[in-house]
């Protein structure tokens, strides 16, 4: 298992991450959240050997992560990363780039084991494509399967689905994350995409001014987000009296206690989102039909 101990880190002299503890179980999925620049990628890299630590340890069981002053080859055999930069080759092919670290010495499972990979991130259409004719999303695939190709025992994505479409970015979430529990494979997200969470994690860790600000399975965070940076990972709110309220929660209801008169309206599909002014706040909520600039409603806080 991973165990990540009392570990700070700092380029130069900026401290980008500070006393970060977390542990993650074989074939666990834990997600790392946090804006842009609060230090996932960092994490990850230190978890992958690839810089040094100024303080604490890194574990794989019994095994300590070095970093490259006490390691000669960056990396470990039962750890992959696909880094937000994938290097593939360009001028071959993609099942080449996937299968390129496998033995050659046993082809006919070499190609299966390439078809196999190539079907969970949905690119066996392109197994004869050179990378160089690939869409960004289709190379982070490729990406993907290739840290897949020899089994790690550990993974470390990040941000796995920055570059893939809408079309495709479920089903292939769905595909990935399914198969690295079928096989017992841990791995540490990086992402600020709720959808990558929710249904997925086990745990969730946000980041924010390089330390841990809460923790914990993705439902505990979202139905009790320490503060708005928590809750707005999730979607829109209001901070009601001190409270967080997601616009869900807040519902129009005759003689309710919030009045506020509608300014804008955005269709949403199921349902609209809807802004009003109150007599000292903004409200956000949603309704189920749209509804007038100017008019007044009355909203009340709904219990989950
Ligand atoms: P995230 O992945 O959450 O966006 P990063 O780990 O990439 O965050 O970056 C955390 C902070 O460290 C940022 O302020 C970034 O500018 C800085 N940083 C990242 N990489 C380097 C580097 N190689 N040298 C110096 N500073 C860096
Ligand atoms: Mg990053």
């Amino acid at each position: 298992m991973l165990r990540i101990d009392n570990i700070s880190f700092a380029y130069e002299k900026r401290t980008v991450l500070e006393s970060i503890d977390i542990k993650a179980g074989r074939g666990e999925h834990v997600s790392i959240v946090g804006e842009s620049g609060s230090g996932k990628s960092t994490l990850l890299k230190l978890i992958y050997g690839e810089y040094d630590l100024a303080r604490g340890e890194i574990f794989w069981g019994n095994t300590r992560i070095l970093g490259p002053k006490f390691n000669l080859v960056v990396g470990y055999d039962f750890i992959k990363m696909v880094a937000q930069e994938f290097d593939l080759m360009p001028f071959i092919s993609v099942e080449e780039n996937v299968g390129k670290y496998l033995s050659n010495f046993f082809l006919e499972e070499k190609k299966e084991r390439v078809k196999e990979l190539l079907e969970v991130v949905e690119l066996n259409d392109f197994a004869k494509t050179k990378v160089k004719f690939l869409s960004g999303g289709q190379k982070q695939r490729v990406a993907l399967a290739r840290a897949l190709a020899k089994q790690p025992e550990i993974i470390l994505l990040d941000e796995p689905f920055s570059h893939i479409d809408n079309f495709k970015k479920q089903s292939l979430r769905r595909s990935l994350f399914n198969y690295l529990k079928q096989k017992n494979i841990t791995c540490i997200v990086a992402t600020h995409d709720h959808e990558d969470v929710l249904g997925y994690a086990d745990q969730m860790v946000v980041m924010h001014n390089s330390k841990v600000i809460q923790r914990g399975t993705p439902e505990q965070l979202y139905k009790n987000p320490k503060n708005p940076l928590v809750a707005s990972f999730f979607g829109e709110y209001n901070c009601i009296n001190g409270l967080i309220v997601y616009d869900f929660q807040l519902k129009v209801k005759e003689g309710a206690p919030f009045i506020a008169e509608v300014e804008d309206c955005y269709y949403k599909g199921q349902y609209y989102l809807i802004t009003g002014i109150g007599v000292s706040q903004k409200f956000l909520f949603r309704h189920p039909c749209p509804i007038e600039k100017g008019t007044k409603v009355h909203l009340e806080i709904s219990a989950w």
